[in-house]
């Protein structure tokens, strides 16, 4: 199993969710069979308990897991079935932690976040990645992990850090990161910022990741300027710039993606070796 992690500068909203299921849409189409795993930096044990006011409705599972809507997406977008175990949160992973420490796993060692934290989660990860969601035998080709929140925040900086150990743990060809930055525009005919971009692949660095591809988020098209100056600031090659802009409907974004030659990119990147079912656009 290859592992595709996507998280999100500046602010909430970005539309990483989208981004993320329809890359899987796209990847599906190359051929490979595609899981999915939502971390939620957040203490609840799952969205169950959660104001739809503030996190919109809770999507029920088939296993009856109540989880975040993003689950539903990927659901919708790549005809998959998940578990309740596919939706890791903070409250599901200390819940482990302790459960493990008051049964005297730990053999008297002191309990910390790093590494009996940041292990706990690379495991969960592993294990669940690992399950078929498509009734089919096997385990799938690829897992798209999709990390809550936004780079920098304090919730999900352990999640940054395991994940991080486990770039190393599973080898760099198997690891790709990308990162879903926000680039607005100031004024009328005002000119892409790429300032907010900038400084969210600078708090990943400082977590130890580096993005291996920058999807911008912005309301028009990515013009050349603004995606050459991502890719120098970002390190990382002009085409792995990718531009998700606004549109009318977001089942519209897997095209876009195709359009601009991701799923090849990224097979290239993990050497996965695509079976084309049938081309999305031509
Ligand atoms: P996040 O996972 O970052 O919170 P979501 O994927 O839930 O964000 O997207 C937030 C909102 O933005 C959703 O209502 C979604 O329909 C919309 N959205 C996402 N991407 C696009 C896009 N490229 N064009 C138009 N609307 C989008």
């Amino acid at each position: 199993v290859k592992y595709l992690v996507i998280t999100g500068g500046t602010l909430s909203g970005l539309g990483k969710g989208t981004t993320i299921s329809s890359l899987g849409v796209v990847l599906k189409s190359l051929g490979l069979r595609v899981t999915s795993i939502k971390i939620d930096p957040y203490l609840n044990i799952d969205a169950g308990t959660m104001s739809p006011y503030e996190h919109g409705e809770v999507y029920v599972l088939e296993d009856g897991g109540e989880v975040d809507l993003d689950l539903g997406n990927y659901e919708r977008f790549l005809d998959i079935t998940l578990t309740r175990e596919h939706n890791i949160t903070t409250g599901k992973i200390y819940q482990q932690v302790i459960e493990k420490e008051r049964k005297g796993e730990y053999l008297g060692k002191t309990v910390q976040v790093v590494p009996h934290v940041t292990d706990a989660i690379q495991e969960w990860i592993e294990r669940i990645a690992h399950l078929p969601v498509d009734r089919k035998k096997g385990p799938p080709d690829i897992c798209l992990i999709e990390v809550g929140g936004t780079v920098g925040d304090i919730e999900s900086s352990v999640y940054l850090e395991a994940l991080q150990q486990f770039s190393f743990k599973v080898g760099l060809d198997n690891f790709c990161l990308c990162q879903v930055g926000f680039v607005p525009v100031m004024g009328v005919v005002g000119e892409q910022k790429t300032k907010p971009t900038q400084h969210s692949v600078r708090e990943l660095r400082q977590a130890g990741l580096k993005p291996d591809f920058i999807f911008c988020r912005s309301e028009a098209p990515l013009g050349e300027a603004a995606r050459h100056k991502i890719a120098l600031f970002g390190q990382c090659p002009k085409d792995h710039v990718i531009s998700v802009h606004d549109v009318s409907n977001i089942y519209h974004v897997p095209l876009m993606l195709e359009q601009q030659h991701v799923g090849p990119l990224i097979c290239d990147r993990l050497h996965l070796h695509p079976r084309p079912l049938s081309p999305l656009a031509k």
